[in-house]
């Protein structure tokens, strides 16, 4: 239970629709299992209203905020400082509060990643095929070229966005190390080669997600190789398609889920400066879903 005090700060989460996200289940379990005086809460907040309420979030000394759809890249505009790797994704999801200042991280990104480690997969130096170029492949795909990832290719269908995966690529070549290029879905033969090539295959678009379950980008499941990973960035439902054609194969696969307390618990030690416990908001807001 939390004790709401005179002290009690309170963040929360801007964005709409708000209404079913886990985050406050999250950060409330964390703040009284840590005994931190803070609280978070859901705000159904779009267009011009971002604006004000990030101003009334600075003046009334919040730890800071979550900022979900549709405000993640014109809130950038509102902040005092935004982060290296924020700004090359193109997004911020997480601002904290420093007395008055505002700054923005992503924590898709290093949320993405810190669920890699936790599976044992170390980016760096690693070849990497990324299917989709929209928000969530963006944080992922420029947080693995900041972590070290060697080569990335970059897999969108042909669409007006494919114009996104070619600037994506090329914000990831200009600003590091990492070699990205660009393919598409609908080309089954280079598909098939880049995954051969890859150490890992990531889904970053929703397909495989509910009500489609039984939806996967690869029709033919013959690249795949025990020694690649496949990640699926769906967590609804936890086992995909993909992951299953990956786990007949012998791949180590790795869920959904792993990201989203992962970004959610590199938000809470950015606001709190304390890691989250991880294992028991696993256990409680995910029923204990482990990969
Ligand atoms: P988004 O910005 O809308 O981007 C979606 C991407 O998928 C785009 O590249 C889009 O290409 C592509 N795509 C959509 N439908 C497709 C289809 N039928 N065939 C081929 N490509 C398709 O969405 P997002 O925020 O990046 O989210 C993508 C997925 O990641 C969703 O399932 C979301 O639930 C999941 N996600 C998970 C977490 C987590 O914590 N686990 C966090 C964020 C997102 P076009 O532009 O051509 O449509």
């Amino acid at each position: 239970m939390i004790q709401i005090t005179g002290h009690t700060r309170f963040g929360g989460l801007l964005g709409s629709p708000v209404a079913h996200s886990l985050s406050p289940a999250m950060h409330n379990l964390s703040f009284a299992a840590l005994n931190i005086d803070a609280v978070y809460l859901a705000f159904d907040v779009t267009g011009e209203r971002l604006k004000e309420t990030v101003r009334v979030f600075r003046d009334l000394n919040t730890y800071g905020f979550n900022v979900t759809m549709p405000g993640k890249k014109h809130v950038m505009e509102y902040l005092d400082e935004v982060s290296r790797s924020a700004r090359l994704i193109g997004a911020v999801n997480t601002v904290v509060n420093e007395n008055g200042k505002l700054i923005g991280y992503n924590t898709d990104g290093t949320g993405y990643t810190s669920a890699l480690r936790e599976h044992g997969f170390d980016p760096k130096g690693k070849e990497v095929t990324l299917v989709g170029a929209g928000g969530a492949a963006c944080a992922a795909a420029v947080q693995m070229a900041l972590d070290g990832v060697k080569t990335l290719h970059i897999v969108n269908r042909k669409s007006r966005s494919a114009d996104a995966a070619y600037a994506l690529a090329q914000r990831i070549n200009q600003a590091t190390s990492c070699r990205a290029d660009v393919a598409f879905l609908e080309d089954a033969q280079t598909l098939a080669d880049l995954i051969s090539g890859s150490d890992l295959l990531t889904n970053a678009t929703p397909i495989g997600m509910a009500p489609e379950t039984e939806a996967s980008f690869l029709k033919d499941p013959s690249p795949l190789r025990s020694s690649l990973v496949v990640s699926d960035m769906v967590y609804n439902p936890r086992m995909t398609k993909l992951r299953r054609q990956a786990m007949e194969a012998g791949c180590k696969t790795i869920g959904g889920t792993s990201m989203l307390l992962w970004q959610g618990a590199e938000a809470f030690r950015l606001w709190t400066g304390k890691q989250m416990p991880v294992a028991l908001v696993r256990e409680r807001i995910f029923s204990g879903e482990d990969e």
